[in-house]
């Protein structure tokens, strides 16, 4: 088994929406980045890229190339996706946090979690959303930004899902 860990945070800034989990969610904030800023998603990559000691997402996907100028994240996780079964993993579990005072993450935590488990070929059951604020302390309390952060288990593609 293979254990991996990520973190990702972007700035809030002008915009009506955030992506979080491939959700789209109507904020009165959108979010700084080059590609769709989804710090699930980002947490998640490094997490899985972690795992499997493949260095992190801004190596494989990095800012500079114009590839990725406003991408998909789901397309950076089905890659990920790939990377994990061509070494003969598969996930056996991840759990995400995410940290931001609002928006309020709970409505939308079933739709990102079908979404994050079909582009990592397995059941929701093994995918967990969760959020928590910072009790309105440092960036995320004040808003000024988003943070993720996500721990996922690696199994043998043999011992099967
Ligand atoms: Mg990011």
């Amino acid at each position: 088994m293979r254990i991996g860990q990520g973190i990702d945070i972007h700035a809030f800034g002008p915009g009506d929406h955030v992506v979080l989990g491939g959700v789209r969610i109507a904020h009165e904030r959108g979010i700084v980045a080059h590609s769709d800023g989804d710090v699930v998603i980002h947490a998640l990559c490094d997490a899985l890229l972690g795992a499997l000691a493949q260095g992190d997402i801004g190596r494989h996907f990095p800012p500079t190339d114009e590839r990725w100028r406003g991408a998909d994240s789901r397309e950076f996780l089905r890659r990920c996706r790939t990377l994990m079964h061509e070494r003969g993993h598969v996930l056996g579990n991840a759990d995400v946090t995410i940290v931001c005072e609002r928006p309020k993450i709970a409505p939308h935590a079933e739709a990102m979690r079908a979404n994050l488990a079909a582009d990592l070929a397995c059941e929701p059951a093994r995918v967990s959303i969760k959020a928590t604020t910072s009790e309105r302390l440092g960036f995320c309390g004040r808003g000024e930004g988003i943070a993720a952060l996500a721990v996922v288990l690696l199994v043998p593609a043999t011992a099967g899902q």
